[in-house]
């Protein structure tokens, strides 16, 4: 209990996140390996779906990552991902009506601030458009 890790809200859900935002790459990640296959993401995503636990699936994801030759394994891909902490990241003002797009799904970590002409980014783990939030 004291090793730390254990604050961050739902278990799994930054490393989910990277897998919803980054779900082309770890599959191209993946064939690139020495399994050759895409077994562990769709197994991660298999479990997002029917609402099972993503934490084992996840952390076999993680070591096929890094057996493929990536350190960092599904932790090198949550470059956003880990630093929302509360969705108030230091830099965004309060001034205006500021919009968010989070998981349509709820279960991962992911956010996504509104760009000019850029189109709302598809969730792959709920396979629908992020949803639309106002802070
Ligand atoms: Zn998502």
């Amino acid at each position: 209990m004291a090793d730390g890790g254990g604050l961050a809200a739902p278990d799994g859900a930054e490393r989910l996140a990277a897998v919803c935002a980054h779900l082309e790459e770890i599959r191209a990640d993946l064939r690139d390996g020495p399994g050759g296959e895409h077994g562990p993401v769709e197994r991660v995503l298999a479990a997002a779906h029917g609402g099972g636990d993503v934490v084992a699936p996840l952390a076999v994801l993680h070591a096929v990552l890094q057996a493929g030759g990536d350190p960092q394994g599904l932790d090198g891909y949550t470059d956003h991902a880990g630093a929302i902490r509360g969705l108030r990241p230091a830099g965004i003002s309060t001034t205006r009506a500021e919009q968010v797009y989070l998981c349509p799904a709820g279960r991962c970590a992911r956010y996504w601030w509104p760009k000019a002409a850029a189109p709302v980014p598809h969730c792959a783990i709920s396979n629908s458009t992020l949803r639309r939030e106002r802070l």
